[in-house]
C-alpha cells in the first residue's frame, strides 16, 4: 500500500452501473471511503446498502456548479480526497452525417468536459492528499475507442481520444508533486453501455458468443491495481481487453 494510516477517500463516478459501480464495490472493499456519484438515486442507494464505507451523490455531472458540489460533498463526507476515479460517461455509434451538433455537445458534456471539470475542482485537494500521504491518484476510464478509432463512432472515439490528451497533460504537470495519472483503455465490458443503441447491443451478442466479453470487476481491480502501487511507481496507461477480443 502507498499510504500511512490515513483512511483514502475516493470519489466514483459512474457509480450507478457497470465499471463505476464495479470499482466503488472494490474500493470500499479494499477500506477506502468512497463518493458515489451518478444521476440514478436508486441505483447508488442500492450500493450504499452494500456498503457502509460508500455514500451516495445523485447528481448530473453535466449540470453549471456539479463539479464543485462533488468536491464540497467529498470534503464534508470525509475531509479529503486521494482518488478520483472517473468512469461516467456512455457510446454512440452512428453514421457521422446523421449526428446532430447537439449529440456532440451531450457526449462530449459528460465525456470529456465533465472529467475536466471535475479533475480540475479536485486538483487543490488531491495535492493537499499528495503532500499528506505521499500521494494522490486520478484514474479515467477511456476505451480502446481511444487508442484505435473505429467507423461510425467519430463522435466516441475523439472523445476517448480528447481524454488520454488531457490524462498525459495532466501527468506531466503534477508529476513532481505526486498525484498520479492513470488512463484505462477496456475493450468490450458487459455493462449497461449502449443498452439504447441497436448498433452496440448487437456487436456485444456477437462479442458474448464467441466468449470476447470481458466483466466490470476486471476493469475495477485493474482501477485498484493503479491506486495502490507503492507511492514511488504511477501505471499511468493501462489497457484491458478480453483475451479473445482481436
Ligand atoms: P454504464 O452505462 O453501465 O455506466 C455508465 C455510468 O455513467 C452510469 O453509472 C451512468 O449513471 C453514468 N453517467 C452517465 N451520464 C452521466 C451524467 N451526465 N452524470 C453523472 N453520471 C452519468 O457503462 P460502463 O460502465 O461500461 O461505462 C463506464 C465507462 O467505461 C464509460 O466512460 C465508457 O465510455 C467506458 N467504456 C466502456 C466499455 C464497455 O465495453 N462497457 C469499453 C470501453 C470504455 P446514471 O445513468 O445513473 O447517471
Amino acid at each position: 500500500m502507498t499510504t500511512n494510516t490515513t483512511t483514502r477517500t475516493a470519489i466514483v463516478t459512474g457509480a450507478s452501473s457497470g465499471i463505476g459501480r464495479a470499482t466503488a464495490t472494490a474500493l470500499a472493499t479494499a477500506g477506502f471511503n468512497v463518493v458515489a456519484i451518478a444521476r440514478r438515486a436508486d441505483q447508488l442507494d442500492s450500493l450504499t446498502i452494500d456498503s457502509a464505507a460508500i455514500t451516495a451523490l445523485p447528481l448530473d455531472l453535466t449540470t453549471d456548479g456539479a463539479a464543485a458540489q462533488a468536491v464540497q460533498h467529498t470534503l464534508a463526507a470525509f475531509g479529503r480526497i486521494d482518488v478520483l476515479v472517473n468512469a461516467a460517461g456512455y457510446g454512440a455509434n452512428a453514421p457521422s452525417e446523421s449526428v446532430p451538433p447537439a449529440e456532440w455537445d451531450r457526449l462530449f458534456a459528460i465525456n470529456v468536459n465533465a472529467v475536466a471539470h471535475l479533475t480540475s475542482a479536485a486538483l487543490p485537494h488531491l495535492l493537499a492528499s499528495a503532500r499528506d500521504n505521499q500521494v494522490a491518484d486520478v484514474v479515467t476510464i477511456s476505451s480502446t475507442a481511444g487508442l484505435s478509432a473505429e467507423p461510425g463512432a467519430a463522435a466516441y472515439s475523439s472523445s476517448k481520444f480528447a481524454v488520454r490528451g488531457l490524462m498525459e497533460a495532466w501527468r506531466k504537470e503534477y508529476a513532481s508533486r505526486d498525484i498520479r495519472f492513470c488512463t484505462i483503455y477496456p475493450g468490450a465490458v458487459v455493462t449497461e453501455f449502449g443498452k439504447d443503441q441497436q448498433f452496440i447491443r448487437d456487436w456485444y451478442a456477437t462479442m458474448k458468443t464467441q466468449g470476447a466479453v470481458a466483466h466490470p470487476d476486471d476493469v475495477a481491480r485493474a482501477v485498484l491495481f493503479a491506486a495502490t502501487q507503492p507511492a514511488h511507481a504511477s501505471v499511468s496507461e493501462l489497457t484491458l481487453r478480453p483475451t479473445r477480443q482481436i
